[in-house]
């Protein structure tokens, strides 16, 4: 594989570079002294700043230009995310809605649907979350228990409990998940549902982090009524939908790994400021290890690029990036708290909101150890986990699981 670019490619890369030199004064100051302070007022110029890359070509780049984007293929996408990290301007603030709720629409959604939500969605109009996880339903996401009943006129009402759902506190739409119906077996009584968060009956609930921050939230739904045309995807057809969401999910958390900033030479410069560090083998040898692994990620996603270049779907070894990355930045994360001491997690450090994040990235997008048997079960073609609720319809499981405890 050659890995330059090709002339397309740098001539995409010029253009997007001097749009960038031309708008990045533009661009919501998050990190160091003049940083934004206010929640609410970093979120208006978050938007604001989406939709600007948006009109500049730099936002929903893979989407169909039918739907505003730029009906790029996933390379060019890389070359935005590496050229947006290299201004040091933050990206879109909707990268859930834009990387995988717009995309599961696109895939599935009505025409109705698509010209009443895609627009709004990637300018940063309307912000979107993503009502998946349950308490009782994350890695075994199948399990969702929210409950979905249909109306004698079509319409639905529903009623549950979502948690983890980041950007909840502001999103004006959810991508949700619900049982439509419990008597087959579990993957199949699903269906997926837009909802409007304004809707009389939902109650947004931030969780605070150790950060400080409250990005995620518990949802609750509370007799919410939906209307007929709500479902994407068509009635009991919630799997197959859920799927193709998280097929997006694993290449957008994959290769936006130079979007998060977890570079090895921005490790090297934040423990190169100290001298003794700089010069102590064992801190020179782990560094070269997260260095080595970060590197071999990035070859692991010219080959994911590739397959999604060919039009194929990258498979379960996508997973490995993500395992990867965010074990190597959490090892670096460590080595600059040993170097720097107590400021690294003080108030203006830029390493802060990566250290106490990085333990939750281990569980978004798939656990490590889901991933792991995902890539050992599909890719190494070891045996499978015996799958003791195949068949059952959902509503016996539980006594069953009950019988079986
Ligand atoms: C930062 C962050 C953002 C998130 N944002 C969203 C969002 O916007 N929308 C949304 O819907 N969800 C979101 N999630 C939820 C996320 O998808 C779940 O956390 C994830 O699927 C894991 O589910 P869980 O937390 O319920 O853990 P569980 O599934 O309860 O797992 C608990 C532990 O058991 C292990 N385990 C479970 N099953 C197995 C098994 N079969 N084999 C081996 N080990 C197993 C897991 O690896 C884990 O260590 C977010 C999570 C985080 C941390």
């Amino acid at each position: 594989m050659d890995l330059d670019d090709t002339p397309q490619q740098a001539a995409h890369r010029a253009q997007v570079r001097s749009w960038l030199e031309e708008h990045a004064s533009e661009a919501p100051v998050l990190n160091g002294p003049d940083a934004l302070q206010d929640e609410q007022e970093i979120i208006a110029a978050r938007r604001a700043w989406q939709g600007k890359l948006a009109e500049g070509g730099l936002a929903g780049v893979t989407w169909p230009k039918e739907f505003g984007g730029q009906g790029q293929g996933p390379i060019e996408q890389v070359i935005c995310s590496q050229e947006i990290a290299r201004a040091k301007v933050p990206g879109i603030l909707d990268a859930i809605g834009v990387g995988m709720l717009g995309p599961t629409i696109i895939a599935h959604g009505t025409d109705e649907q698509k010209s009443r939500y895609l627009g709004p969605m990637l300018h940063g109009d309307e912000v979107w979350c993503q009502l998946f996880s349950e308490p009782a339903a994350g890695s075994d996401l199948a399990a969702v228990q929210s409950r979905a009943r249909r109306a004698d006129d079509g319409s639905w009402r529903l009623n549950g409990q979502k948690v983890w759902t980041t950007n909840a506190q502001f999103a004006s739409y959810g991508l949700l998940l619900a049982r439509t119906d419990p008597d087959v077996p579990k993957h199949k009584g699903l269906t997926m549902f837009i909802v409007p968060m304004d809707a009389p009956g939902v109650t947004v609930r931030g969780l605070r982090q150790i950060s400080g921050e409250a990005e995620f939230n518990e949802v609750f739904f509370d007799d919410v009524a939906l209307d007929a045309d709500a479902v994407v995807g068509g009635e009991g057809n919630g799997w197959a939908t859920a799927l193709t969401t998280l097929m997006f999910e694993r290449v957008t958390i994959g290769l936006g790994s130079e979007g998060l900033g977890y570079n090895s030479n921005r490790f090297a410069h934040a423990i190169a400021t100290n001298e003794d560090a700089r010069r102590d083998p064992e801190v020179r040898h782990v560094l070269g290890e997260i260095a080595s692994e970060l590197l071999a990620v990035r070859f692991t996603g010219y080959r994911t690029l590739t397959a999604l270049q060919k039009g194929q779907v990258p498979g379960p070894e996508a997973g490995l990036a993500k395992i990867t990355i965010v074990n190597g930045a959490i090892r670096a994360g460590e080595l600059i708290a040993d170097v720097q001491g107590p400021d690294a997690l003080g108030k203006d450090s830029e390493w802060a909101y990566m250290i106490s994040f990085l333990p939750g990235l281990k569980s978004a997008g798939g656990t490590e150890e889901i991933l792991r048997n995902t890539i050992g079960e599909r890719v190494l073609g070891l045996p499978p986990a015996p799958r003791l609720d195949k068949g059952i319809p959902f509503s016996e499981l539980r006594s069953k699981e009950a019988a079986a405890a």
